[in-house]
């Protein structure tokens, strides 16, 4: 390991309150959720933080329970809690299909949702999900509650509306109506970050979202609008790959990006039947 862990700080707080007031009075604090994103930018000796708030033992943020009509997910939620719940499972079966397929079981056990969503990467697996169930954020600080749309959540590449004394402790996903479909393109089944993301609500209209094509996680609007207006799947297909953004990189070229998102638009609309 690159990164020397003897110049670090750690705060443990004990509850939620304690650790929002650790924000405001001790931060900039860092939260550390599983680590999984964390550790690997310690271990390459890029983690420039030095401050960090374990948010390990707030089993309150773990909790995935109906409440006000919508299904809430605390942050500290793992993959693993994800798979087994019966109401993710029953309410939401793409994100238990999505956390599936996150990295391999030990990072199933350590990584959560909120560390997903907060890390910011566009590859991000639920990512999609959440965009295509028009789930919203919760974010709290000392000062208060507030809730945003998850599809207003991310400003650009990496970036977010979380301001830094707030910690996002859950999501709130309304009932989604239709047929639910996500899948992953990645080198292998396991342990692979996606070269394509794709999570998609098929009802009286079609929501579709994408990861990895795009800065950030994206809602194909305009694809949307044209399936709404009635447009044939080539022409829905074309619209897809005007509208994603996607780039070279190590793991794909933007050319099979926009080919492999436009197959997957063409598949998800004939699993319809
Ligand atoms: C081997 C390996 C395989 C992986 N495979 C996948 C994969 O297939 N798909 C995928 O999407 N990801 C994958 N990841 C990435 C990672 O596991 C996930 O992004 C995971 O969900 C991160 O959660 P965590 O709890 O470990 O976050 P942490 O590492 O603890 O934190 C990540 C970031 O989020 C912040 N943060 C965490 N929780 C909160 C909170 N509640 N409020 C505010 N900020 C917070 C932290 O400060 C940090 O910046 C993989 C990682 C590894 C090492």
């Amino acid at each position: 390991m690159q990164g020397t862990v003897s110049h670090r700080t750690l705060f443990e707080p004990r509850s939620v309150p304690d650790a929002l007031k650790m924000l405001r009075d001790d931060g900039p604090l860092t939260p550390l959720a599983g680590c999984t994103d964390l550790y690997v930018a310690l271990n390459f000796g890029t983690l420039q933080e030095t401050r960090f708030l374990d948010l390990w033992r707030l089993d309150a943020l773990r909790r995935i329970e109906w409440r006000g009509g919508a299904l809430a997910i605390g942050a500290l939620a793992t993959y693993t809690d994800l798979i087994r719940s019966p109401l993710v499972r029953k309410a939401l079966p793409m994100l238990a299909a999505a956390a599936r397929e996150v990295g391999g079981v030990q990072i199933q056990n350590r990584g959560t949702i909120g560390g997903n969503v907060a890390n910011a990467s566009p590859a991000g697996d639920t990512l999609p999900v959440l965009a295509a169930a028009d789930a919203s954020v919760v974010l709290q600080s000392a000062g208060g509650t507030r809730r945003v749309p998850f599809n207003a959540f991310y400003t650009g590449y990496r970036q977010t509306v979380r301001r830094r004394d707030e910690l996002i402790v859950g999501f709130e996903i309304p009932p989604v109506d239709g047929r639910q479909w996500f899948r992953k393109v990645g080198t292998r089944a396991a342990q692979a970050i996606s070269k394509v993301v794709v999570a998609g609500v098929i009802g009286d209209e079609v929501r579709i979202a994408l990861g990895s094509v795009a800065p950030t996680v994206m809602r194909a609007a305009r694809t949307e609008a044209a399936l709404a207006r009635g447009a044939p799947v080539a022409d829905a297909q074309r619209v897809l790959m005007d509208e994603i953004a996607p780039i070279d990189d190590v793991r794909s070229t933007a050319a099979y990006r926009r080919r492999v998102a436009a197959n997957l638009l063409a598949r998800m609309l004939a699993d319809r039947s």
